[in-house]
Formats: C-alpha cells, sequence, structure tokens
C-alpha cells in the first residue's frame, strides 16, 4: 500500500485498525504533507513501534528516479521516474525568476549536478508540470506520449508523490511549488477519479495546501468528463487542446475528434463558464502552414466567439513520429494579431526545455543518459 494513495480518512480508518490513536492520522498526515517526509524514520514524533510498522507494512516510495535532465539555460529540469511495476514517467519543473548566484549552504556538500539547477528567492515562479498516465491512448500525432501508446493509468498517490518529489528538492533551496499544470503524460480526465482525488489531496488545507487556483488541468476535450468537472465546481484551471478549428482537420492530428466534435466540445466548455464564471484556456500547437495561418485564426475566433476564454499558441515542439514544424516567431506573432483583432485574447507562450524533450507533447517516458 502507498502512503500517498490515502486520503486522510483512510489513513485515519488504518490507524484505528492498528488501534492507534486518533491523533496520529494527522502526524503523519502533516510529517508527509507540511514536513514533506518521505520514510517512516524521519517521523520523530512518533512511536518506534509505529515507525517500524509503517516501514514494514506501507511503502513510502512510489518510484525510482532513472535519470534527470536539466535544460542547457538551467531553466528546465524533467525527471524520468521508475515506478514500481517499472513503467516509466515524467514530470518537468520549469521556473521562472533569476537564478541565485551561490547554492544555499545546505546543498554545498551535494553533487554539482543538483546544484546546479540553480534558483532563487522570493518573487519567482515554479510551476510543475506533472504526468496522470503511463503513456496515453488519445493517440494525438504530434506528440511523444501519444506516439508511444497507453501503458496504465497513475494511482492517485503516484500523480500526487511527483509533486512532493520537487516540493522536497526546491525545499533544500528555500524554495517552493508555485504552480502544477497537468500537463504531462497522459490524459488527465481518461484518469479522472485518481487525478482528481491527487488534486484534492494536494489542496487539503490540512496538509499540503496548495491552492486549487493555481493548479491547471489539461484535457484533449473530453466531454462528459468536462461537463462532471463543471459540477464539481473545483477552483482548478481547466485548458482544452483545440490545435484546430475545422473537423477535418482537427481529426487529422488528434483520433478524439471522431468521439467529439468541435462543436460538442466547445457546448461543454460554455457549459463549464456558464456553471463555474471560470474562463477556458485554448492550447494551440503552431504548427507550419497547418494551423498557422491568418485564415485559421479567423475560423477559431468565429468559434469561440462570446466564450469566456483564452488562447494559449505555442510553437509546435518537435518529436521523432511526427513531421510537422513549429511555426516561425513572424507566423505566430501574425496569428496572435490576427485572433486578437478578432476580439479573442491570445498569448504566445515560450518555449521551453526543448533541447532535453521536456516541451509539450516531447514526453516519451524514455530513459536517456543523465548529464553530469
Ligand atoms: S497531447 Fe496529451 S492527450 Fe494527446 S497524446 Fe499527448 S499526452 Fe495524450
Amino acid at each position: 500500500m502507498l502512503i500517498y494513495d490515502l486520503d486522510f480518512p483512510a489513513l485515519e480508518s488504518l490507524l484505528q485498525k492498528w488501534k492507534e490513536p486518533a491523533y496520529r492520522a494527522k502526524q503523519i498526515w502533516q510529517g508527509l504533507y507540511r514536513h514533506l517526509y518521505d520514510s517512516p524514520e524521519q517521523f520523530s514524533n512518533l512511536p518506534n513501534s509505529l515507525r517500524k510498522r509503517l516501514a514494514e507494512e506501507i511503502t513510502f516510495t512510489p518510484f525510482t528516479v532513472r535519470t534527470y535532465l536539466d535544460s542547457s539555460d538551467k531553466s528546465t529540469r524533467k525527471t524520468l521516474f521508475q515506478l514500481s511495476d517499472g513503467n516509466l514517467v515524467e514530470a518537468v519543473l520549469m521556473r521562472y525568476g533569476d537564478p541565485a548566484d551561490e547554492p544555499p549552504s545546505s546543498l554545498r556538500d551535494t553533487p554539482p549536478k543538483f546544484r546546479e539547477f540553480g534558483g532563487s528567492r522570493r518573487g519567482v515562479r515554479r510551476t510543475l508540470c506533472i504526468s496522470t498516465q503511463a503513456g496515453c491512448a488519445m493517440g494525438c500525432v504530434f506528440c511523444a506520449t501519444g506516439q508511444m501508446g497507453f501503458k496504465r493509468h497513475l494511482t492517485s498517490g503516484e500523480i500526487a508523490a511527483q509533486v512532493m518529489f520537487y516540493a522536497r528538492m526546491l525545499k533544500e533551496r528555500d524554495e517552493a511549488v508555485t504552480n502544477i499544470v497537468f500537463m504531462g503524460m497522459g490524459e488527465p480526465f481518461h484518469n479522472y477519479e485518481n487525478t482528481m482525488a491527487a488534486v484534492d489531496r494536494l489542496n487539503d488545507a490540512q496538509g499540503f495546501n496548495f491552492g486549487a487556483r493555481r493548479m491547471t488541468i489539461s484535457t484533449v476535450g473530453l466531454v462528459p468528463q468536462i461537463k462532471r468537472f463543471a459540477d464539481e465546481k473545483r477552483q482548478v484551471n481547466l485548458a482544452i487542446s483545440l490545435h484546430a478549428a475545422e473537423d477535418d482537420e482537427r481529426l487529422a492530428i488528434m483520433p478524439v475528434n471522431k468521439r467529439y466534435k468541435i462543436d460538442e466540445v466547445l457546448e461543454a466548455c460554455k457549459y463549464y463558464v456558464e456553471k463555474t464564471r471560470r474562463r477556458v484556456t485554448f492550447e494551440w500547437a503552431l504548427i507550419h502552414g497547418v494551423n498557422d495561418t491568418p485564415e485559421v485564426a479567423l475560423k477559431l475566433a468565429a468559434r469561440l466567439k462570446g466564450l469566456l476564454c483564452h488562447v494559449n499558441a505555442i510553437p509546435l515542439n518537435p518529436t521523432t513520429g511526427y513531421e510537422g514544424q513549429a511555426a516561425s516567431r513572424q507566423r505566430a506573432d501574425l496569428f496572435k494579431q490576427t485572433l486578437e483583432q478578432a476580439g479573442i485574447p491570445c498569448t504566445i507562450r515560450m518555449r521551453r526545455g526543448i533541447d532535453i524533450n521536456a516541451g509539450c507533447g516531447q514526453l516519451a517516458g524514455a530513459a536517456s543518459e543523465p548529464r553530469v
């Protein structure tokens, strides 16, 4: 049993079964999610007998770090985790802000590969992109995860543990995770229950207490789950990977469009906005000559008219299994300008971690050599 798979009531009932006093559950919960302990020995406030039992019967390590890579500008770290059944998943940390000159004293004796990652003090963002599945069943042709196929769903604990891993690493530098995006390997809404359980665990005020508004879930547009998400009214942000304004064009790059047409997805988004009064973000990978023209931008604007939304466009990240090319900066700017003139706000996002295949759509769970 993985400790991170337990929500608080489940932890309470386990300890009750073990005939431990009720307050032990809170001590363990806070140890895990406030102090970021990852082994029973660290729980110095627990009796030896309980620590021993935890060590014998509960797993605290959902994965091992197979390797990690830092981008050449040190802004991005990708970690490859090996799960207990051998499956591989990746999670990426993106840092926005100025690097510190010196590592904190606690890190000075650690290997340079950990120190190099840099960091800074205040007013910076540390955004984590985490995975919800090993592989993915959605088969988007431009995506390395889609190209590898579906392996399995991650448990809620395996999802949350990716965050705890990076939170621990950042704590060493007196830093903290500031944003979490569920945009790594997998389709979060295909693994809805476990993803939401992880969201709720991270959001728990007695534990990690991570603000829902600082989390974003990205989906290819699974209509029933968008509606369910709207009904459940979490404060988590919603992003939809759209990438095309016509059904046949979308179907050519996203097989999910066979099941849910663009109109249906947008209807579900309208429902979401009505229910939550929250804005939807549309993700758009700009592919040269495919979806980066002013004509496409105008079609998209017509589709989105009247919807409380925002378009996040990012030049396509390269993958070996897809021959499409990234839009140029000039074409990206023209796309944005055309959309905005038609009344749809748009941001061109910076590409991150391309040199270590850590950009959107590049996560393949592939073992690669650490750069030391
Ligand atoms: S883009 Fe997302 S949903 Fe599509 S194949 Fe990749 S991981 Fe899956």
